[in-house]
């Protein structure tokens, strides 16, 4: 998290005014104090008791608007927060956010499969997002980083998705994204994003209802030091970044003198 305050600040952020950590682990919940310094957050919604912040604990039923955009927690189910396990894995904060048009975002945090089932046995109406995959205006972040033991074929198919997105480091140690859940996200065709191979990923939509992906690594590339998905040839990799960014990197064969120094310039 502590990634996050040069992030924030280079976008001209210097409060927030709400903080969502969906639980304790480190990838998720490590800087939480520097950044609760640095931004001064109104709110701080967690999963587990942040010693010595004043934090809140995220519950079904919580909700709020900002400029007509409605943010709801949907996990954890549970009443009180002495009766949770304290920020594990299958604590973690859901969070789905709804926009006028009714386009939605589902930031599920590390929930596991039993989570997910749990969601959608008991949250019929998440199943009415959509009658088909190419009308739905969903979009939601692959639990848990894409591991093999979230992203259900029973969660793909009640949420019918547009997109996935699977937030997990370049060549990171867990294998993240695992083959299985890309698999399973091939067979509901939904689209995948993955920050491994397109860096920080921003979503905005088009007119028509049409999620729009900005990728860093397409928008900031440097020819030299940008690393390319593993067995990738560089026809794939331009392939992978037409069909999914909405910004292209530069092409090697279309890089000239010029272009590297106004590159360099921006920098
Ligand atoms: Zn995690």
């Amino acid at each position: 998290m502590c990634q996050a305050i040069p992030q924030l600040f280079a976008q001209g952020i210097r409060r927030l005014d709400a903080l969502v950590v969906s639980h304790r682990d480190d990838d998720h919940a490590s800087g939480l104090n520097d950044l609760y310094a640095s931004h001064r957050p109104k709110v701080v919604y967690t999963s587990y008791r942040a010693a010595g912040l004043d934090t809140q604990f995220c519950r079904l039923g919580q909700s709020w608007v900002w400029d007509g955009v409605w943010f709801r927690f949907l996990y954890p189910f549970a009443p009180s927060p002495e009766t949770w396990t304290l920020g594990a894995n299958e604590d973690s904060c859901v969070l789905e956010i709804i926009d006028r048009g009714g386009r939605r975002l589902l930031l599920t945090g590390d929930i596991p499969i039993a989570v997910e089932d749990e969601m959608v046995g008991r949250m019929p109406w998440l199943h009415a997002n959509a009658p088909s995959r190419s009308s739905s205006a969903m979009v939601v972040m692959a639990p848990h980083h894409g591991s093999r033991g979230s992203t259900s074929e029973e969660l793909l198919q009640a949420l019918r998705p547009r997109a996935a997105i699977a937030q997990a480091g370049y060549r990171n140690r867990f294998g993240h994204p695992h083959a299985d859940v890309l698999q399973r996200l091939s067979d509901e065709n939904v689209i995948l994003l993955r920050t491994d191979w397109f860096g920080a990923i921003r979503l905005s939509w088009s007119v028509e209802g049409e999620p729009v992906f900005a990728c860093a690594r397409a928008e900031r590339a440097r020819l030299w030091h940008r690393p390319r998905p593993l067995g990738a040839s560089a026809a794939q990799e331009q392939a992978m970044f037409a069909r999914y960014c909405a910004v292209q990197p530069p092409s090697i064969f279309q890089a000239t003198p010029r272009t590297w120094l106004a590159w360099g310039e921006q920098r």
